[in-house]
């Protein structure tokens, strides 16, 4: 079965779903999307995953058409026609189909697509073994210029620290602002562990409010631990009991060496453990449904 796009307002199949050359999302990256894990049949932190979209639209003042409610119908019907019950959504909004220049206003309608298939997630022996990282050079957009608040499709600042993670021959990058405070990795937020302490950069340093983050961030407190937002600088991290990383597609990933240096042990700390297994845990407990009907029959 071929997988079944939403794309503005119609189901088509992948083959057929095509935008626009003249789509500013594809000419200057004029859009906004997000990134949404389906586990077990049911969409995880899908209201903050939309609430997220709409901020993100304001943001570049960009008019979605479709009203919040009807985009939720919109997702949980996409991934009900592909039948998927562990899945990654995509869900992308562009400026629309204009003409060669920026100016916004050439841009009638903007153009929405939702995709959803089978998710690839990193190997489980990444979360035995952890990630090795390095601290790019390349500095994060200040907010002032473009704020990492809004998830635009604009990723060239994380593409081009990514790049030299990959010529490093190491597994992510860590970026920091122009003061050189800690901000985020290329697509994951970053936590320090010290002591019983969960440290993060806050968000206006130019990290994205990541879902992940704040779903560790409420979880700390059942954990024993205490979440806190914190400046913190490269040393902070070369000196961390632990690090991890959080994001949608890579949930709660050790790092174990910056830099070449080990961070704690060099090994997965048991404080990044307990977090992930307890996300894990939450993740197969809430989540809006995508088969009430077929679920409640099951149980
Ligand atoms: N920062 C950036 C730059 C990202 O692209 C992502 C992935 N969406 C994250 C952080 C993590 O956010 P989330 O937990 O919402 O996936």
């Amino acid at each position: 079965m071929s997988l079944e796009i939403y794309l503005n307002g119609d189901w088509v199949a992948k083959e057929n779903a095509k935008v626009s050359i003249w789509d500013h999302g594809f000419l200057y990256g004029d859009g906004i999307f997000e990134g949404i894990r389906v586990y077990g049949g049911r969409i995880f932190k899908l209201d903050e995953h939309l609430e997220r979209l709409y901020a993100s639209a304001k943001g570049i003042d960009l008019a979605i058409l479709l009203s919040k409610g009807k985009m939720k119908e919109s997702v949980i019907e996409t991934v009900r026609r592909n039948q998927l019950t562990e899945a990654y959504i995509r869900l992308i909004v562009s400026r629309g189909t204009g003409d060669l220049g920026i100016d916004p206003r050439k841009c009638r309608e903007s153009t929405v697509v939702i995709m959803a298939d089978k998710i690839s997630v990193y190997p489980e022996e990444t979360y035995r073994r952890g990630l090795k990282v390095m601290i790019a050079s390349t500095r994060r957009n200040p907010p002032d210029s473009l704020n990492g608040r809004i998830k635009s499709l604009n990723y060239l600042n994380n593409i081009l620290a990514k790049i030299e993670q990959i010529k490093q021959g190491l597994d992510e990058a860590i970026m920091l602002n122009h003061d050189g405070y800690l901000v985020e990795g290329t697509v994951e937020n970053v936590f320090v562990v010290k002591g019983k302490k969960l440290l993060t950069p806050p968000c206006y340093l130019g990290a994205l409010e990541g879902i992940t983050r704040q779903t560790v961030i409420d979880l700390a407190p059942q954990l024993g631990l205490v979440a806190e937002e914190a400046l913190l600088n490269s040393h902070d991290l070369y000196i961390a009991d632990e690090c991890f990383l959080t994001g949608t597609g890579a949930e709660i990933v050790p790092v174990i060496e910056v830099d070449g240096r080990g961070v704690g042990d060099g090994k997965p700390g048991k404080v990044t453990l307990a977090v992930l297994e307890a996300y894990r845990a939450l993740t197969r407990q809430i989540g809006v449904p995508v088969y009430p009907k077929e679920q409640a029959k099951a149980v």
